[in-house]
């Protein structure tokens, strides 16, 4: 708040008051004296009598007397005397001579010190009441002015007041529309003190853009309703030295209305200039801006958002239709871009975002949109190309401007993206056709194995419509329940050369398609968040089978039971797991869950702790195709894992010539070894492969050389009657 100065304006002006008129009469003949006071008696009035000179100058040092009646001729003082005294003394009282002398000449005498009038002492007594009434009537219009003026300075003083105080700019032009008044606000929001702008032009103040716009206000002659209100005007500040750009605008709202006056003689008014009040409504309008920015902006990178980008879409399509021209929209996705987020958080993904933003904006030329659609999905507009391979290499400059890594954690990060491409006209008349084309084309190039482009064709529409038919299929699916099995496929000892367990692998017998793998589906089941409903029901199925091979003596085997990270997001899983367990009465450490390697990255102290649960609940977790993502040994550490399943890569690598797998592995398991974890190979194909890993001391075994994935039966022989048996089949004697 701004401390009012301390300014006096206060509004009590006081109202004229019927104060009483007082006479004071002096002379030493008291019969004259009674004369009088009979002559001039009136309703409000006071008369007093003096019989002396001094007893009469006594009185009137009060200043209170309005008229005094004196006899020049005096015991003590000469009337002359006293009035030179009363005008010494600044005594306001106005004085009536009377004197018995009546030669004109005492009269002007008189009425040079001072005196109102002079009347002779024994003529008619009409002329001492007339004299009287005019010397009072007189004093009341002298008081009565004097009123005025105080009140007049009073209202001019809060006037000014309020016109200083205000917050705005408070102005006043002449006819050539030259500062003729302009309030201390100036200063405050221009810079210019005010005595630099009087006489000077408003042009001098106003933003040069908005000058015409400024000159219908500034000269406004209207008023009252037709005056020109709320034009909005930027008003630039002081502009310091020669250095022009220094100065800065500020948006007013401006009000004026033209002046009038008359001129004497003149019956119509004339125009005598124009007056106005400037508000500034900047952080308004900033306010404004900001708000108009988000609803069409990403807050992150700043880019355009998706309404902009189909605004402006939209534009571009108009235009090129209209001039025939061909236009390109891409749609860009930045590969394994939620693995950034979930290993080194949100905040890191964010910069990666913006960084690479920043990239990508500069790839393209000044009057093509970059939009961000939302997640790391970013979307380019570009209008007027001449042939459609222009986009294309757009796109091949984007994927080489990403060879340069970014920096994510404080370390290198090679970030590449797949990018989308539809045309006008060829891929698209519509906006929507043409980003869901583009859409189609990046879907078809992450599907290709990422990091590159695709222009969309036809045939991607199909390959489209068939994964939405796809996750309609599952869905439907999921509900039947019966066009899924578990194929089983068995784990190996590998000192024993017993079946000791075995991982359950979802099929899925789609209607059309036949025998689906569960690569072609759990993506898309992982995506739409089908696969919680997916797992509950291989679990169950699972279980139940488990239940029943137990129930036939194979009480020894271990079921190894794949979850997706999306079952670990849900708190309920160490509830649904228990669950299950208790439906089929399976002892919790039958099970083994296998839960993959960036489980460990992802939101590590919940996964930790989840983790925890399960294992201390009995069940077993083991680290799926460990070694292919972050090959992080020191997760081991904090993950209370039961087992670790080393990925068919390395396996398959395995040959006495090539060294490097066989080093990582012997790695893998001395580390294992040390923390007291179980080692399984997966895929494990030939029997060099089988008795290497036996060599890099490996626990168990997995992979086609045992057998492939089984259906249950065809499982359950093979734990009677293969060459790798169950331990706990019956045995024949
Ligand atoms: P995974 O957990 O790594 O499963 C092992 C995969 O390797 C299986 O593929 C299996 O058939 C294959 N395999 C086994 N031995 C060999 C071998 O010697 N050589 C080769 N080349 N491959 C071998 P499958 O059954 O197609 O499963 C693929 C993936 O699908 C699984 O990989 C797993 O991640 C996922 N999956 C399978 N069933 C389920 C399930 O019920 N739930 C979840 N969430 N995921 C599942
Ligand atoms: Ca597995
Ligand atoms: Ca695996």
């Amino acid at each position: 708040m701004k401390a009012i100065p301390n300014v006096d304006f206060s509004p009590q002006i006081p109202d004229l008051p019927e104060i009483a008129s007082s006479i004071l009469i002096v002379d030493d003949d008291q019969r004259v004296r009674a004369t009088y006071r009979q002559l001039l008696a009136a309703e409000g009035r006071s008369i007093e009598e003096c019989s002396t000179g001094n007893e009469a100058c006594h009185r009137l040092e009060r200043r209170d007397v309005d008229v005094l009646i004196l006899d020049l001729k005096l015991p003590d003082i000469h009337g002359l005397e006293i009035m030179a005294w009363m005008v010494d003394k600044h005594i306001p009282t106005a004085v009536i001579v009377f004197s018995a002398d009546e030669s004109i000449h005492s009269a002007i005498r008189a009425l040079r010190h001072g005196a109102f009038e002079f009347v002779r002492k024994h003529g008619d007594p009409e002329e001492l009441i007339d004299a009287a009434d005019r010397v009072l009537r007189r004093r009341r219009i002298e008081r009565e002015h004097a009123l005025m003026t105080v009140r007049l300075k009073h209202s001019e003083r809060l006037h000014r007041f309020l016109v200083e105080q205000s917050p705005d700019i408070v102005y006043t032009l002449d006819t050539n529309g030259c500062f003729i008044f302009v309030n201390g606000r100036v200063h405050a929001l221009l810079g210019y003190t005010r005595e630099e702008l009087l006489g000077q032009h408003y042009s001098v103040i106003v933003h040069p853009d908005d000058l015409e716009h400024a000159r219908f206000a500034f000269n406004e002659r209207r008023i009252g309703d037709r005056a020109s209100t709320n034009v909005e005007i930027r008003l630039q500040t002081k502009t310091h030295g020669v250095r022009h750009f220094e100065s800065r605008a500020i948006v007013t709202i401006l009000s004026a209305q033209g002046l009038y006056g008359t001129l004497e003689g003149a019956t119509r008014k004339h125009f005598t200039g124009t007056s106005g009040v400037a508000r500034d409504i900047t952080e308004r309008k900033k306010a404004e801006e900001t708000i108009a920015f988000q609803a069409f902006h990403d807050l992150l990178t700043g880019l355009p958002n998706r309404v902009l980008f189909k605004d402006r879409l939209g534009i571009a399509l108009t235009q090129a239709q209209r001039k025939g021209q061909r236009l390109g929209v891409m749609f860009i996705d930045i590969d394994r871009f939620k693995l950034v987020n979930d290993t080194y958080g949100h905040h890191e993904g964010d910069e990666l975002l913006k960084s690479f933003a920043g990239r990508a904006r500069a790839c393209l030329r000044s009057g093509d949109t970059l939009a961000r659609q939302g997640g790391d999905e970013f979307t380019v507009l570009l209008p007027d190309l001449s042939t459609g391979d222009d986009a294309a290499l757009i796109a091949v400059k984007m994927l080489a401007e990403l060879k340069r890594p970014f920096r994510v954690a404080g370390a290198d990060f090679l970030a590449t993206v797949s990018i989308g491409i539809s045309l006008y006209p060829e891929n698209g008349e519509t906006p929507e056709d043409l980003l869901r084309n583009a859409d189609i084309a990046m879907y078809q190039i992450k599907g290709e194995g990422k990091n590159g482009y695709r222009q969309y064709t036809p045939e991607m529409h199909s390959g489209h419509s068939l994964r939405i038919t796809l996750e309609n299929d599952l869905r439907v699916a999921l509900e039947k329940g019966d066009q899924f099995e578990l194929y089983y496929q068995p784990q190996v000892s590998a000192s024993q050369g017993t079946t000791v367990g075995m991982e359950a692998l979802i099929r899925w017998h789609h209607p059309k398609n036949g025998l689906m793998a569960p690569g072609n589906f759990i993506p898309l089941a992982e995506e739409t968040g089908m696969i919680v409903g997916l797992s509950d029901w291989v679990l169950d199925k699972a279980l139940s089978q488990l239940a029943d091979w137990r129930s036939k003596g194979f009480t020894s085997l271990q079921l190894a039971i794949n979850l997706s990270p999306k079952d670990f997001e849900r708190d309920d899983l160490p509830e649904r797991l228990t669950r299950h367990l208790d439906a089929h009465a399976i002892p919790a450490d039958a099970v083994d869950i296998e839960i993959t390697e960036s489980l460990l990255m992802k939101d590590a102290e919940k996964n930790i702790a989840l983790v925890k649960q399960l294992r201390s609940s009995g069940l077993r977790v083991s680290i799926d195709d460990f070694g292919t993502r972050y090959s992080s040994l020191n997760y081991l550490r904090r993950f209370p894992v039961t087992s670790i399943k080393i990925d068919q890569s390395f396996v398959r690598d395995l040959n006495p010539h090539h060294h490097n797998s066989a080093a990582i592995i012997h790695a893998i398991s001395s580390i294992a070894y040390s923390f007291g974890l179980r080692i399984l190979a997966e895929g494990v194909e030939t029997e060099a492969q089988r008795h290497l890993l036996s060599e890099l001391a490996c626990d168990d075994m997995q992979g086609f050389l045992f057998s492939r994935p089984l259906p249950a039966a065809e499982f359950e022989e093979f734990l009677n009657a293969s060459a790798f048996p169950s331990p706990d089949r019956p045995r024949v004697s």
